[in-house]
């Protein structure tokens, strides 16, 4: 395994965090956005479109909160049950679990002898903090933080969603629906390239997917609302 310097470590950490921001927001734009030119080719007026749009909103924001909530609770869950697996079999087998980690490290490439004095000094030291890191991969920079995570996954929807909003309340009631989709695409191309810049992947096809995928979105959403607003009318 590579040994990540502690600025690679802390850059891969924030990459982790920039690439989930951008798919959050990408989320918000393209459902809000969506909606917004559903409601707008129905023929609805600014207030019921600005309505719809800022329910979507804060469903949307409250859907991904609670989908990631629960999603990185039961990761905490299998981390506190693995951790409290490890303490018992710590206080029932100690010299099996200095054995383990001893193995561990001479799988990492030190010799025997090393391998035992590292496994015996940090089982001294702090015997469940070095089987957690070492041997189970959780330690104090990955451990889940699922209100945390709700809340940024919350956050950068709606950051993602505004933006049809404000474009709603600044054009024409005529305009509006044309007006979106054609900001959207553009901040879709944006949140794209981020993303793929983020990932490391090829910035231009990262910003064509994003886009592709989000006009097929506002044109079967436009399609319902044209359908609905006719029969309706
Ligand atoms: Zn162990």
């Amino acid at each position: 395994m590579s040994r990540l310097s502690h600025a690679e470590i802390h850059r891969v950490h924030r990459i982790g965090w920039l690439r989930a921001a951008v798919l959050g927001a990408n989320d918000g734009l393209v459902s809000t956005a969506s909606l917004v030119v559903g409601v707008a080719a129905a023929g609805s007026a600014k207030p019921e479109i600005l309505i719809a749009g800022l329910a979507g909103l804060v469903a949307g924001a409250m859907s991904m909160a609670t989908g990631e909530y629960v999603s990185v609770s039961s990761q905490t869950d299998a981390e506190q049950a693995d951790l409290a697996r490890e303490t018992k079999e710590l206080a029932e087998t100690p010299d099996a679990e200095r054995e383990e980690l001893t193995q561990i490290y001479v799988d990492r490439g030190l010799d025997r002898d090393l391998a035992a004095q590292v496994a015996l000094q940090l089982t001294e030291r702090d015997a469940l903090g070095s089987h957690a890191r070492d041997e189970l991969g959780i330690s104090e920079t990955v451990t889940a933080r699922p209100v945390q995570a709700a809340l940024v996954s919350a956050l950068t929807f709606a950051v993602g969603a505004v933006l049809p909003l404000i474009i709603v309340l600044l054009v024409q009631e005529t305009r509006i629906a044309l007006t979106v989709a054609a900001s959207t695409v553009i901040g879709l191309a944006v949140f794209g390239g981020l993303g793929a810049a983020a990932g490391g992947a090829g910035v231009l096809r990262g910003a064509l997917r994003v886009m592709v995928w989000g006009v097929l979105a506002m044109a079967s959403t436009a399609l319902v609302g044209v359908i609905f607003g006719v029969t309706a009318g």
